[in-house]
């Protein structure tokens, strides 16, 4: 087993390594050049210290993240989508003691782009349709953590009995939330027709940038569904990702539009979660 620190001491042993030899270089008038290529090698060993300490979790070709899918917080035994206000917080505190790193959306695109280091257990938290238990129930776990989520808001059920207000999104934002579109009806999108997908698709996203001032430029699809016309729409708004529902972690590898998720199935047992969470089966 090899951690990032026994890499780093490696890498500064080799440095030093590299050092004597080069000053036993030049007393024994070895020559100028392979003293140089071996000052190369060794800025090359040192020139990403803080990569080195950092264990991004990795996919095959890049950086994986788990995207963990929540709906309703509530009490509702037997449905799927309504995880139990306790078990959200028990998950959440395994979350804090296994020393677990929300992200923002932000975060989330630097660390999949490779533009920022990952924290060694990075996580997206992400919250689908707008149910008001969101901002009554689990913004106040979440806050004990300071943890920050996403919400994939359906503008049109906003001030709907069950979901959220606006002033209830404002108060999400305000909290760190990033708030992003989820459409306006939550309709089965591969069902409508082109012109009906851009309208679910654009008016969601302006209603959201028109109330918060803040670009909406991601998505996630209703039930999962998108076709290649959704695509195309998505691509050309210059939407930087999309979410699915498909099984296992979001990867760098895989398309922007159709980034995995983790469904937290409410009937699934603690240790499923847990399983789920730490073991990416995306591929
Ligand atoms: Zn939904």
């Amino acid at each position: 087993m090899c951690t990032p620190l026994q890499k780093l001491m490696s890498t500064l042993k080799t440095a030093s390594a590299i050092r004597a030899t080069i000053a036993r270089s030049s007393t024994q008038a070895v020559s100028t050049t392979h003293a140089m290529l071996l000052w190369c090698l060794l800025m090359a060993c040192l020139a990403t210290p803080s990569q080195a300490l950092a264990s991004a979790p990795e996919a095959k070709h890049g950086v994986a993240i788990p995207v963990l899918n929540y709906h309703s917080i509530g009490v509702a035994p037997g449905n799927t989508y309504v995880l139990h206000p306790d078990t959200f917080a028990r998950q959440m505190d395994y979350l804090a003691t296994h020393h677990y790193t929300p992200l923002t959306l932000d975060e989330f695109a630097s660390v999949l782009s490779h533009k920022m280091p990952s924290p060694a257990h990075p996580v997206l938290l992400t919250f689908d349709d707008g149910y008001a238990n969101n901002a009554e129930v689990a913004l106040p776990i979440l806050q004990q953590h300071g943890f920050p989520a996403t919400l994939y808001v359906s503008t049109g059920l906003v001030n709907t009995p069950g979901y959220l207000t606006w002033p209830q999104i404002h108060e999400l934002s305000a909290a760190g939330w990033d708030i992003a579109s989820h459409t306006v009806t939550h309709p089965h999108l591969p069902k409508l027709s082109k012109k009906a997908q851009r309208e679910e698709i654009l008016a969601a996203r302006a209603k959201i940038e028109q109330e918060l001032g803040k670009p909406a430029d991601t998505f996630a699809y209703p039930y999962g569904e998108y076709d290649r016309t959704t695509l195309k729409l998505l691509r050309k708004a210059k939407f930087r990702y999309a979410f699915t529902i498909l099984e296992g972690w979001a990867t760098s590898d895989q398309p922007t539009l159709e980034l995995h998720r983790i469904v937290v199935d409410s009937q699934k047992t603690f240790e499923d979660w847990v399983q789920q969470l730490t073991e990416d089966t995306s591929k």
